[in-house]
């Protein structure tokens, strides 16, 4: 692609570095911009640094948050004896969303998988099982997406307590294998939160 101006080479550049947004796409983008009043462009970048300078995340479940504590921990509406296990703030939204689920959550930050060189301990799983042995919580819930990392993390994570004598449950699978949760609509996610199997009865199923 030859450019006629360095600033917009580098705009395009810069852009067409997020996912999912080739060369085409990042130019008709930055165009855009262009043509669109000024302001509207530094509210842009304006939000996206003040987020990324002072972005927080809630030190009970990692979900980002503006407070110490997001609002679904600080909640007293909430059942703080369920937490569900989710990849990342997007499920968390997805199933906010249903308006099914009244716990809490825990955001692992991803899935353990080799291929990408992620291991367990560069995922939220240590704070989770602290969370759990330090007691109150009667209920795990793990809704990853049914991959082989999805599976594989659950694993880890039910085998990391064994012997804690809790329960452990997963979304039923309504929702097919490899779909993401923040696909699926909000009723069979809901439901399948509702009509959640023990993880034990999920093991041997597979
Ligand atoms: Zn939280």
């Amino acid at each position: 692609m030859e450019f006629s101006s360095k600033l917009l080479e580098n705009a395009v550049y810069e852009m067409s570095q997020l996912p999912g947004i080739g060369k085409r796409t990042a130019l008709r983008l930055v165009l855009h911009l262009l043509k669109r009043p000024e302001a509207q462009t530094q509210n842009l970048s304006k939000a996206l640094s003040k987020l990324r300078e002072e972005v927080n995340f809630c030190t009970s479940c990692h979900n980002i948050s503006d407070a110490e504590l997001c609002e679904i921990c600080a909640s007293p509406k909430r059942d703080a004896t369920t937490i569900c296990v989710v990849e990342d703030i997007r499920d968390v939204m997805a199933i906010e969303n249903t308006s099914q689920y009244r716990g809490l959550y825990h955001v692992l930050g991803g899935k353990i998988s080799p291929m990408e060189g992620m291991g367990p301990q560069d995922l939220n799983i240590a704070p989770l099982i602290e969370k759990v042995k330090a007691g109150g919580v009667d209920e795990l819930i793990f809704a990853l997406s049914s991959t082989m990392e999805g599976d594989t993390t659950n694993f880890y994570i039910y085998k990391q307590l064994e012997g804690v004598g809790i329960k452990t449950s997963t979304i039923a699978r309504g929702i097919s294998v490899g779909d993401e949760l923040e696909y699926a609509d909000e009723v069979t996610l809901g439901r399948s939160i509702l009509n959640r199997v023990p993880f034990e009865t999920s093991i041997k199923a597979n």
